[in-house]
């Protein structure tokens, strides 16, 4: 039986998302907190954008979430609760808290349905050509059914454990993130100071052991100032704000996390928070 499915959060990730889903014959209804956006990508893409989530709900056997914070999954979670099928599956691909991802599963198992936290990496890229790696927390038989929706936009989905365990490998993924944004930003600042040329710089640190993923996909953008495209420097700091929290009940060191938190919310304060974490080479400059 093909599954029906709705996404919720048609952002930067979520619009594409829904668009792989559409066609892999599995989407049937896109809501977004701002309808005309939903209305616009339906009729993009031939599905229905109902008004309120009490309609949406119960035509679905999996809900897609990508929206932006722990409030927003947790609200649309509770919009949901009272009017989906028993045995609907609902996963989130938001990053936020562990704990929050243990509420959502608490307040689904309440009306007998289920939850999967399941942050992406890739990137907007990864979303748009449909090569996410997908963290999956929750149970391994809810996974199972759920994977044709997961498989229409990744390029690798993981099981880790129990609810929570999704977005505690995010956690991990985003303090390597904030840290490759460092070196990278203050290693093309200083390439910039000295010079070089941009466009045989980039291809030759990519060759060797400093290449990586930021470094070639938001290399040659950044030193040609253009922070537009990508993964807003806001929700970056969002998501270091649950990684400080993690690693101090874990104990471990924290310095690339509160490094990157203050430099994320001077920029914000400078009015940047919209742009590409690539943005932060705005710090690394000579001033
Ligand atoms: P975005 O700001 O481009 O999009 C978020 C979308 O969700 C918007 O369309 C917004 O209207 C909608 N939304 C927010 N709250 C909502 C609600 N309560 N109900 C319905 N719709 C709601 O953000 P994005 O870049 O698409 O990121 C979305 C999530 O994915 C965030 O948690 C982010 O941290 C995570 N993420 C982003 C990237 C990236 O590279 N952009 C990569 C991995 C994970």
């Amino acid at each position: 039986m093909t599954l029906k499915a709705a996404f919720i959060g048609l952002g930067a990730m979520g619009a594409p998302m829904a668009g792989h889903l559409k066609q892999h014959g599995l989407l049937y209804a896109v809501a977004n907190r701002t309808q005309a956006k939903a209305e616009q990508l339906a009729r993009e893409l031939g599905v229905t954008a109902p008004a309120t989530l009490a309609e949406l709900a119960p035509q679905c056997d999996v809900i897609a979430l990508c929206v932006t914070a722990d409030a927003d999954v947790l609200n649309t979670v509770e919009a949901l609760a009272p009017h989906v099928r028993p045995g609907t599956i609902v996963i989130d691909h938001s990053t936020v808290d562990p704990e929050t991802a243990k509420k959502a599963a608490a307040r689904l198992k309440e009306v007998g349905a289920h939850f999967l936290d399941a942050p992406v990496s890739g990137g907007v890229e990864g979303a748009k050509n449909g090569k996410l790696s997908v963290m999956v927390g929750g149970d391994a038989n809810v996974l199972e059914r759920a994977r044709p929706v997961l498989e229409s936009y990744a390029l690798r989905v993981t099981h880790l454990g129990d609810v929570g365990a999704g977005q505690a490998t995010k956690a991990v993924n985003q303090v390597l993130v904030a840290g490759i944004a460092q070196a990278v930003c203050e290693g093309l600042a200083l390439g910039e100071a000295l010079g070089l040329d941009p466009e045989r710089l980039i291809p030759t640190l990519g060759a060797g052991a400093a290449g990586n993923w930021f470094l070639e996909k938001r290399g040659a953008t950044m030193l040609k100032n253009e922070f537009s495209v990508g993964f807003k420097l806001s929700l970056l700091h969002k998501d270091l704000g649950i990684v400080r929290g993690i690693a101090e009940k874990a104990g471990t060191s924290r310095s690339v996390v509160e490094r990157s938190l203050a430099d994320y919310a001077e920029l914000m304060k400078q009015g940047h928070g919209d742009d590409d974490i690539s943005g932060l080479i705005r710090l690394k400059r000579a001033h």
